[in-house]
């Protein structure tokens, strides 16, 4: 059986030392935050996922969750009890504004939470992870009404939420969705269509769902620009609060599928079901974005959280199992055999897994600092800057972030030799998990896309360029010192890989788009690599301060320290290398007709 511990001394580390939290205290929601709340926080919410929810991720992954006749879905058992204990302790209100029952604390907190649930057991974490998908957008979208109506319940998980954007015809193209929304004479719409892989679309663990849908309304344009977004409860809600009617959506189905099997994915019916229009009509697409930016986030924690928890394992394991001797000659002779601990190839893997792991968590940490400015920051000039640069790196953060640790989750698996092909083991679950964000909330693809796409060109290159003077800044500040100096001219030999790429797109890819198309992954990886090398400059910043200081945890500082170098060593010239093919264009790869692709017998 996997075990799980909540890494919360290296996320103290992040969230107290490196971006030192309770310095903003002068912003809202931050008056409070002091590091012994953080800590209380982090230490136990890190020991509810680890006591509560872990234990029962491989028994829920056996199990499955159950549709029955009526179209009613059970989910493993211990769930539910799992999901009110949840739901009394409050973790789900966090980050949510208090005016709709929230803590109101950053949503930094909210992140780091993310993470644990998710490591404990990814399949549960969706069913509330869901909801504050759903919840953004009506706090951004919703009229006063189906604020007051809706927010408080979903925020404290009386009621969850879902998004429904996926038709068996269109997933990525939005654009094509067939469900109908027809005016009623009392305001509300009828909705009709069939929705796919909705996530937590129908359960146990909540008394009402409320479901996001997109939906197209009588003679709206036949593209993106004609889709709006409506709330559609499963039970109407009556306007003192209280349930009504059965609304007209069904669960017609759920899929079987490789991994997250105690997550219900549903086949939604919509037969004439009562809806109301969220925002405005056709610009249903905008709304969802925000809902799907909070999602992509947590969808990028989902890769560290998969590569946390499989990395621990493997760590374990690695530490128990004796397999031959160390190259070096036998460092345990004593024994039959060493651990295979020993072994440069294990450690190449198990040193992968944590260099990603704890750089990854200092990204994705600094991007949920980032949102929190984005809205609070005391300045416009601040408040922008803020949402410009979190802007650019949320499909990095999904995108290299899920490839990553889909990576490391194999490799953890691969540390397990053929143990880590059984079931029993739980590796083969973490793989299975890990696979899934890589391609929900907008394939690994099209966030590469919206990276090259959409967003280097964003404020005329504004986004990219202030990235690219942050990290300089770093870069210049580190350079000449005994322990950084050597860290930051290896970050900054990759970052001229990163702009020379960059460069390479604006002098070739209007002339042919393909050329952009066919290096925007790579880019995405090599962003993703500079991107966690700035964030080990940083961390080992403030590592070397505290040795300077005399610090008693000398030995978790010089692990960052060494952790960062091999870093530097082992992550950063892969960015060269991409570089490199990102500049060999399309041509080749575009040049054959699909007769070409054909197997001959
Ligand atoms: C377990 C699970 C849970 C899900 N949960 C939800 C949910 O809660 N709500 C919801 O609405 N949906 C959900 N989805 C749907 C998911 O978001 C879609 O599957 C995903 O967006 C891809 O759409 P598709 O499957 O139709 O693939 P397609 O869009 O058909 O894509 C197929 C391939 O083509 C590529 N491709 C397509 N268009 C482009 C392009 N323009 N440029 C480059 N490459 C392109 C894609 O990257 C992909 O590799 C879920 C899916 C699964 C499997």
């Amino acid at each position: 059986m996997p075990t799980y511990t909540a890494p919360t001394r290296d996320t103290r580390f992040i969230v107290n030392e490196v971006l030192e939290l309770a310095g903003y205290g002068n912003l809202p929601g931050f008056e409070m935050v002091s590091p012994d709340v953080t800590d209380a926080v982090i230490n136990e919410g890190g020991k509810f996922c680890a006591e509560v929810l872990a234990p029962l991720n491989l028994p829920g992954d056996q199990e499955g969750c159950t549709r029955h006749p009526d179209g009613s879905v059970t989910t493993p058992k211990g769930f539910k009890e799992a999901f009110d204990q949840f739901r009394e302790a409050g973790w789900g209100t966090l980050s949510a504004p208090e005016e709709f029952g929230g803590q109101g604390l950053p949503h930094v907190l909210g992140m780091v939470m993310e993470e644990f649930i998710s490591s404990s057991n990814q399949a549960f974490g969706m069913y509330p992870g869901l909801t504050n998908g759903a919840v953004s957008a009506l706090i951004a979208k919703g009229s006063p009404e189906q604020k007051e109506k809706y927010l408080p319940k979903m925020i404290s998980n009386e009621w969850t939420g879902t998004m429904n954007l996926t038709e068996p015809h269109c997933g990525t193209d939005l654009g094509m969705i067939r469900t109908r929304a027809e005016p009623q004479a009392d305001g509300s719409y009828a909705i009709t269509g069939t929705k796919i892989f909705i996530s937590a679309g129908e359960h146990d663990l909540s008394e009402n769902i409320i479901h996001l849908v997109l939906a197209k309304t009588p003679g709206a344009p036949d593209s993106t620009k004609g889709i709006s977004l409506f709330v559609v409860p499963k039970f109407l809600v009556n306007d003192d609060g209280s349930l009504g009617e059965r609304n007209g959506v069904m669960c017609g189905s759920i899929e079987h599928k490789m991994g997250i099997h105690a997550n219900a994915t549903c086949v939604l019916n919509y037969d004439g079901a009562k809806g109301w229009l969220v925002g405005e009509e056709n610009k249903g697409l905008a709304a969802m974005f925000i809902m799907m930016n909070a999602a992509r986030l947590g969808v990028g924690i989902q890769g560290l959280s998969m590569a946390e928890v499989s990395y621990q394992n493997a760590v374990t394991y690695a530490l128990d199992r004796r397999q031959g001797r160390a190259l070096t000659g036998p460092a345990d002779p004593q024994a039959q055999a060493d651990p295979i601990f020993v072994h440069p190839d294990v450690r190449r893997m198990l040193m992968d897994a944590k260099a990603f792991t704890e750089g990854m968590r200092m990204l994705c940490i600094w991007g949920a600092l980032l949102v929190d400015l984005s809205h609070k920051a005391q300045t416009e000039e601040e408040r922008a800057e803020a949402d410009l640069m979190i802007s650019l790196l949320t499909p990095v953060i999904k995108g290299y972030g899920t490839d990553k640790g889909y990576e490391v989750a194999t490799n953890m698996q691969q540390v397990f030799g053929g143990h880590g092909y059984i079931e029993e083991w739980g590796m083969s679950q973490f793989v299975r998990d890990a696979r899934i964000a890589q391609i929900y909330e907008g394939t690994n693809g099209v966030q590469a896309m919206d990276l090259c796409g959409r967003k280097l060109a964003q404020g005329g290159g504004a986004a990219i360029q202030a990235y690219f003077k942050a990290i300089g800044e770093d870069i210049a500040a580190a350079k000449g010192d005994e322990i950084l100096g050597p860290l930051a001219e290896a970050l900054e030999k990759a970052l001229g890989q990163q702009q020379a790429a960059t460069m390479w797109f604006m002098q070739n890819a209007m002339a042919n788009p393909n050329h952009l198309g066919a290096g925007a992954h790579h880019y995405m990886h090599i962003m993703g690599i500079v991107s966690l090398g700035w964030m080990w400059l940083r961390m080992s910043k403030v590592a070397q301060a505290a040795l300077a200081a005399g610090t008693e945890d000398k030995a978790f500082y010089e692990a960052k320290l060494t952790t960062a170098r091999y870093y530097m060593d082992r992550f950063l010239p892969d960015a060269g290398a991409l570089r490199r093919k990102l500049e060999t264009g399309s041509d080749s790869m575009m040049a054959l007709g699909a007769e070409a692709f054909a197997t001959a017998a």
